[in-house]
């Protein structure tokens, strides 16, 4: 799930909410290119890169990216092998392309993705891999219930690998994609780990944008942080879940993991609750959220000095977390946080039942695409400032909607429904 992008290809693409992307504008999607299976990044539209021209055909972009690769190091004879039968693969190209109008409510991503059965099922995982999660988790400073929580969420315990030629996949996106650049570097990373042995090309499989192996990596990802941990000398995210489960917890070590952290809480809010502070910039210490009446529903054995944010996954009717620095490192496995909100639900339940106390506003009904960009279009007429219309609610447009929602005397959760939309249409 980095760039982690479509991992899980499609249906992940589909449960990801555009809408809770912490992605504000310092982190449009642009900038921030997914690491792993990142679905959610792929939502994003993207601005078409300048089309040089004329466009050169598949057999003259092949020629040019052998130079390329042979000037970075990749074998000509295993170029030549890798690239004898490719063709640019349509699904991918309409795959990339797509901008769903729906996606699901953050309850209904959750109940998939935190359901009875997959907890039960990384139970059994969680107990028959005690003895190498424990080494994993000795070396590299993350809990175990952590890593088979991605384990769980990026491939369903290794179960769903993706079935793409990955580097048909990628020879497609970076011959003519959006983002090219970036697929190019994918897919000169991909014929390095080929080069390197890991993996035989014909056994190169992921989603359609090339996501690998059990905990889907992307290329560059698995080239920094895919390790060999079972010793065979091969680092095979594939078909060794050693492999996979000490290579995701090598990268969340990287991303800043703090063993015995909690990655978060659900917390209960006091009445009269100022929502403003339900922000990513709105950071404070557990000490300081206390003071503020927020309280855990359970004990959670965090230190009082540690930062948080607070999280309202669906906005003010619905319940409430307290994010640690922890929830960070996941969000830079996956930059969605209906997808770390997941892991952090699902890794709880491993060890102990945990239910969501709040209720979510299940009645609710989620705007679609066009009504966002609808919703920012209205805001901007008003003489808010939400951003472009891209139909991404970021810090702009969450911004904008507070100040519109206190001019209401609302609850100014920054959360965008239809009573707001059909408020701003009535203007
Ligand atoms: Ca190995």
């Amino acid at each position: 799930m980095s760039p982690h992008f479509p991992r899980r290809a499609l249906a992940t693409a589909m449960h990801l909410l555009p809408l809770l992307l912490l992605t504000a504008c310092a982190q449009a999607p642009a900038e921030n290119l997914p690491t792993t299976s990142n679905a959610s990044a792929m939502l994003a539209p993207i601005p078409a890169e300048p089309i040089a021209q004329p466009a050169p055909s598949f057999a003259e972009w092949r020629q040019a990216l052998r130079d390329e690769a042979l000037a970075a190091g990749i074998d000509a004879a295993l170029f030549d092998r890798v690239f004898a039968a490719i063709s640019p693969d349509p699904a991918v190209l309409k795959a990339d392309s797509s901008q769903p109008e729906f996606t699901r409510p953050v309850w209904e991503y959750l109940d998939g993705a935190v359901s009875a059965s997959r907890i039960g099922r990384g139970r059994v995982l969680l107990a028959q891999h005690n003895a190498v999660l424990q080494r994993i988790e000795r070396q590299y400073g993350v809990e175990a219930q952590v890593l088979v929580a991605i384990w769980g969420l990026e491939s369903n315990f290794g179960s769903n690998i993706g079935s793409h030629s990955v580097i048909r996949s990628l020879a497609t996106l970076a011959f003519e994609g959006r983002r090219q650049g970036f697929w190019r570097s994918q897919l000169l990373a991909a014929l390095q780990i080929l080069q390197h042995g890991d993996i035989a090309g014909e056994r190169m499989i992921g989603s359609w944008a090339g996501a690998m192996g059990q905990t889907q990596f992307m290329p560059t990802t698995y080239n920094q942080h895919a390790v060999d941990f079972d010793g065979d000398g091969k680092r095979d995210l594939w078909n060794s879940s050693s492999d996979a489960l000490a290579s995701a917890a090598h990268y969340l070590q990287a991303s800043g993991w703090q063993r015995g952290q909690p990655w978060g809480f659900e917390v209960r809010l006091p009445a009269g609750f100022d929502y403003a502070l339900a922000d990513p910039e709105q950071r404070r210490s557990l000490a300081e959220w206390a003071e503020l009446g927020v309280r855990p529903i359970a004990p959670t054995g965090a230190a009082a000095s540690a930062r948080a944010n607070l999280l309202l996954p669906a906005g003010h009717r619905g319940p409430a977390f307290l994010l640690l620095d922890n929830f960070r490192s996941i969000l830079k496995y996956n930059n969605s946080t209906s997808y770390a909100l997941a892991i952090g639900l699902l890794a709880d339940n491993l060890l102990r039942p945990t239910e969501v106390q709040g209720s979510w506003p299940r009645g609710e009904r989620q705007l679609g695409r066009s009504e966002r960009i609808e919703l920012q279009e209205l805001l901007a007429m008003n003489g808010f400032d939400p951003g472009p219309a891209d139909g991404i609610i970021g810090a702009n447009t969450r911004k904008a909607i507070r100040a519109l929602q206190l001019q209401l005397n609302w609850p100014a959760d920054g959360y965008p429904n239809e009573e707001l939309l059909k408020q701003l249409r009535g203007r």
